[in-house]
């Protein structure tokens, strides 16, 4: 996953957001072209505050998280991100889930 989800990404659980992150593995990508700042719409995981012009948005799209540990700061809880996929259950009442019949 991209830093940059985290600025989409909210608690499966309570629906808080933005989740901390404790990088653990990442892998820097090439961002070609004109990156159009800010990137982020609520909130910037380069800057760790909200977005703004002047935000390292390159950043965000630029680091792609490999392994990482996300903590939710409102109900605590924790998810893993694995292979760069984050694993967060589907949120209560809302069916996620892709085929599964
Ligand atoms: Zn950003
Ligand atoms: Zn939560």
């Amino acid at each position: 996953m991209k830093l940059s989800l985290l600025d989409v990404l909210f608690c499966p659980g309570c629906g808080a957001s933005p989740l901390a992150i404790e990088v653990i593995s990442e892998e820097r990508i090439e961002v070609s072209g004109k990156v159009p700042v800010p990137v982020c719409e609520r909130y910037c995981a380069a800057t760790g505050g909200p977005p703004g012009p002047s935000s390292p948005c390159v950043e965000c799209l630029g680091r792609e998280i490999l392994a990482a540990e996300l903590t939710c700061p409102s109900c605590g809880s924790r998810f893993g991100v694995d292979g760069g996929v984050p694993l967060l259950p589907p949120p209560a009442g809302e069916d996620f889930l892709v085929g599964g019949r």
